[in-house]
C-alpha cells in the first residue's frame, strides 16, 4: 500500500512538473511571437524569399533613401523599392559567359516564370514529325519570345542573353592609334553607369566589358546607380553579383531621378578624379579609357568622348562608326553624331587627332569631376529623359570649357529599337528643350519654337522656372549664344525666317504642304506633298541668298533634278548656282526657279501629265508619282503657294 501511495505521489509530482514545463513552453512561445510580430510591424512586409543556395558574403550595397538634393526628385507616381516581387523570379546557376568571379563564385540567370511555358496538349506524333514539330514549336516559341523580349527592353534580349558577358570586340582603330602613348600617372576613374529596368545581359555586359578593358591603375571604381528600377532581376541578385566583383559598388535611389538626376547622384558620390558616364548597354574597346584620360589630365576643362560604335538592337552585330566624327544638333534640338570621312582625305591627322565637337552624345562621357561640378553638373529641372547633353554641351562650351570626340578610343553603344519605359508626360521632351531654348538661347530661341510648336504651345501655357540656372549662368560668367554660334558651332546655319518668306509651304490646289518623308537620307531626295503637319516639321525658309532651306538643320536645298523638285546638301558659301535659287512671287503665290523660269507645281497621285512640262529635253515623270515638278508657269492653284507662319517671327 505504501509502495503503492509512493509511486502514486511521484507520478503526481512528475505530472505537476511537466504541467509546469509545458505551461512554461506556451509562455515562451506567445512572447516571442508578439516581440516577432511588434518587431515587424515597424518594417514594411517583406515577400518570402526563396533560399538561395549559397551564402554570400555582405553585398557593398548603399542604399540612398534620401537624394540629398530635393531638386533631383521626380515623383512620377512609382510604387517604392518595396513593391518588388522578387519572390516571382527563379534563379538557376548559368555556365553562360562565366570568366572570373561568375564561374568563380557562382553567377544566375534570371528566368521570368511562364516565358516560355506551354500548357496546351499535344496529340500523339510519329518519329519524324515529332522531330519536325518540336522544331517548329521551338522556333514559334523563340519568335514568341524575341518579340516580347523587344517589346520590353527595345531590343532583342533573347539574342543578347546568348552572347557572352565577355565578348571582345573586333579592333576598329585606325591603325595609327597603336603609335599613339599615353601618360604613365593619369588620374583615376569613376565608371557611373546609371540604369533604369536595363536587361540583365547588357547591363553585366557593359559591366564585365570595362572590368576586361580598364587597367586596374586607371579604374577608382565602377559606380552603378539604379534609378528606381522596377525589374525583379535587378534586386537582390544583382546586389549579390556585384558583391563579388571588385572595384564595382551599387547604390541605388528610392526617387526616380531620370538621367540627367541619377547621373548627378552618382558624380556626388564617386570618388575617382574623373567621371566617365556611359549609358547601361555598352561595349568597350581595348584601350578606350586612356586616350580619354589624357585628355582630361592635360586640360581639367575639356570634356571628351569616344567615337560611338554601334551595336544593332536586333542581331546585336557590332558597327564600326566611320571617322572623323562630331556631335551636333538642329533647331529642333535634336542631337545626331555627324561623320565627315571627307575631312580625313584633306587633314590625315584627324584619323587620331581629337575633333572639336559642338555637342556630345549621352553614351559615354568623361569630365573631371571638380569641373563638372563647378560648371553646374546636370540641370536639376531636366525631366526623366532627353536633351540633357545637349544642356550640358551648350553650358560646357559657353562657360569656359570645351568638347571634343577622341578617336583612339572607341565604345559601342546599343541603339535601341525604343525607349522600355514609358514617360509619364508625352510633352516630357519638349519641357525639357523649352529649358535648355530660355536659359541658353536668348532671341535665337524663335527659331528653336518655329521648328518645335508643341513647344512654343507648352511654352506659351506655362514657363519654365529656371532662376536657379540663370543665376548660375551669370556667376560663371557664361557668353551668349550668339558666341556659341559663331565660334563653336559656325557650320550650323542661322534660318532668316522672313515673315511670309518661311513656314509650311502651303499649296492652294491641293490643301497640301511640301513635305520629305523621313527616311529618305541627309542627302537629299525628292520632294512630295502631304497633309499639313502644323508641328514644325515641314518649315522651310526662303532666304535672302534665293536658298529654300529646309529641314531642322537647313543644311538641305530646293534643287531641281529634271522636272522635279528635290533636296541636295546646301552649299557652304553663297550660291552661284542659279540651279539652287529660287524666288517667290507674292502677288500669284508663285514658286519660280531661277535657272529654268518653271514654276513648282504640286502634284497628286493620278494628277495629269502636262504636255509643256519637262523643258530641256528631261524625261518625263510618270503621272503616278505625286511630289513637285518643275512646270510651265500657269495661274492653276495648284501652282499657287504660300508660307504658313504657324509661330509668329516675332513672337515667343
Ligand atoms: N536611365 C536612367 N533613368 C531614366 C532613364 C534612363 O537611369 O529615367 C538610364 C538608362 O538606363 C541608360 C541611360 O540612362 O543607361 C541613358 O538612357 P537611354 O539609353 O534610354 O537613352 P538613349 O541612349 O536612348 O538616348
Ligand atoms: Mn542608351
Amino acid at each position: 500500500m505504501r509502495l503503492w501511495g509512493r509511486a502514486r505521489a511521484v507520478r503526481r509530482r512528475m505530472l505537476c512538473l511537466w504541467l509546469l514545463l509545458l505551461a512554461l513552453a506556451l509562455v515562451t512561445l506567445t512572447l516571442s511571437d508578439r516581440l516577432y510580430r511588434d518587431q515587424n510591424h515597424q518594417k514594411a512586409p517583406r515577400p518570402p524569399r526563396r533560399p538561395l543556395q549559397r551564402v554570400p558574403s555582405p553585398p557593398d550595397l548603399e542604399v540612398i533613401v534620401d537624394s540629398r538634393d530635393p531638386a533631383l526628385e521626380l515623383d512620377v507616381g512609382l510604387s517604392p523599392l518595396t513593391s518588388l516581387q522578387e519572390d516571382q523570379l527563379l534563379f538557376v546557376p548559368s555556365t553562360q559567359g562565366s570568366k572570373n568571379p561568375p564561374q568563380r563564385k557562382g553567377s544566375y540567370k534570371v528566368l521570368l516564370p511562364g516565358a516560355n511555358r506551354d500548357t496546351t496538349v499535344p496529340a500523339p506524333l510519329t518519329h519524324g514529325e515529332m522531330g519536325k514539330a518540336v522544331r517548329l514549336k521551338l522556333e514559334g516559341l523563340e519568335r514568341d519570345m524575341e518579340l516580347s523580349a523587344v517589346q520590353k527592353y527595345g531590343f532583342n534580349e533573347v539574342v543578347s542573353e546568348r552572347i557572352s558577358l565577355h565578348r571582345r570586340l573586333p579592333e576598329a582603330r585606325h591603325p595609327a592609334c597603336s603609335g599613339e602613348q599615353y601618360s604613365e600617372s593619369l588620374p583615376s576613374a569613376s565608371i557611373v553607369i546609371c540604369f533604369h529596368d536595363e536587361a540583365w545581359s547588357t547591363l553585366l555586359r557593359t559591366v564585365h566589358s570595362v572590368l576586361d578593358t580598364v587597367p586596374r591603375q586607371h579604374l577608382r571604381e565602377v559606380l552603378l546607380v539604379d534609378d528606381l528600377s522596377q525589374h525583379g532581376h535587378l534586386k537582390s541578385v544583382l546586389s549579390e553579383y556585384v558583391a563579388h566583383l571588385d572595384g564595382v559598388r551599387l547604390i541605388r535611389s528610392t526617387k526616380r531621378l531620370g538621367v540627367g538626376g541619377c547621373r548627378s547622384l552618382g558624380a556626388a558620390r564617386a570618388a575617382g578624379e574623373v567621371l566617365v558616364f556611359m549609358d547601361s548597354h555598352c561595349e568597350c574597346h581595348s584601350g578606350w579609357l586612356e586616350p580619354l584620360l589624357e585628355r582630361v589630365a592635360q586640360d581639367r576643362t575639356r570634356v571628351v568622348s569616344p567615337i560611338m560604335d554601334v551595336i544593332d538592337w536586333q542581331t546585336f552585330q557590332y558597327n564600326a562608326t566611320q571617322w572623323p566624327v562630331r556631335g551636333v544638333f538642329d533647331w529642333r534640338l535634336d542631337f545626331h553624331w555627324e561623320s565627315n570621312p571627307r575631312l580625313l582625305e584633306k587633314e590625315p591627322d584627324s584619323a587620331v587627332q581629337p575633333v572639336r565637337s559642338p555637342a556630345l552624345g549621352g553614351g559615354v562621357l568623361a569630365i573631371d569631376r571638380h569641373f563638372f561640378q563647378s560648371v553646374g553638373a546636370y540641370d536639376p529641372g531636366m525631366l526623366l529623359w532627353g536633351a540633357e547633353q545637349i544642356e550640358l554641351s551648350i553650358r560646357v562650351w559657353s562657360c569656359g570649357g570645351s568638347m571634343e570626340v577622341v578617336p583612339c578610343s572607341h565604345v559601342a553603344h546599343l541603339d535601341r529599337h525604343h525607349l522600355p519605359y514609358r514617360l509619364p508626360d508625352q510633352e516630357l521632351l519638349q519641357k525639357n528643350k523649352i529649358r535648355i531654348a530660355d536659359t541658353w538661347m536668348d532671341a535665337y530661341r524663335k527659331i528653336f519654337y518655329r521648328r518645335d510648336t508643341l513647344a512654343h504651345f507648352i511654352r506659351q501655357s506655362e514657363s519654365p522656372n529656371i532662376t536657379e540656372r540663370l543665376r548660375l549662368k551669370k556667376n560663371l560668367g557664361c557668353r551668349n549664344f550668339h558666341w556659341f554660334l559663331t565660334t563653336v558651332f559656325p557650320e550650323l546655319y542661322i534660318p532668316q525666317d522672313r515673315p511670309a518668306l518661311s513656314g509650311e509651304l502651303y499649296n492652294v490646289g491641293t490643301g497640301s504642304c511640301a513635305d520629305f518623308p523621313r527616311g529618305q537620307g541627309l542627302q537629299g531626295g525628292a520632294m512630295n506633298i502631304a497633309p499639313c503637319s502644323g508641328t514644325g516639321n515641314q518649315h522651310c525658309d526662303l532666304n535672302s541668298m534665293g536658298e529654300v532651306r529646309w529641314g531642322p538643320m537647313g543644311a538641305l536645298c530646293f534643287d531641281a533634278k529634271g522636272e522635279r523638285v528635290v533636296l541636295s546638301p546646301c552649299p557652304a558659301h553663297q550660291p552661284t548656282n542659279s540651279k539652287l535659287q529660287w524666288k517667290f512671287i507674292k502677288l500669284s503665290g508663285q514658286l519660280v526657279h531661277l535657272q529654268s523660269q518653271l514654276c513648282v507645281e504640286a502634284v497628286k497621285e493620278g494628277g495629269l501629265p502636262q504636255s509643256d512640262g519637262g523643258q530641256g529635253g528631261e524625261v518625263n515623270t510618270p503621272t503616278s508619282e505625286r511630289g513637285l515638278f518643275l512646270r510651265s508657269c500657269t495661274h492653276h492653284p495648284r501652282q499657287q503657294w504660300h508660307f504658313e507662319q504657324l509661330v509668329a517671327p516675332k513672337g515667343a
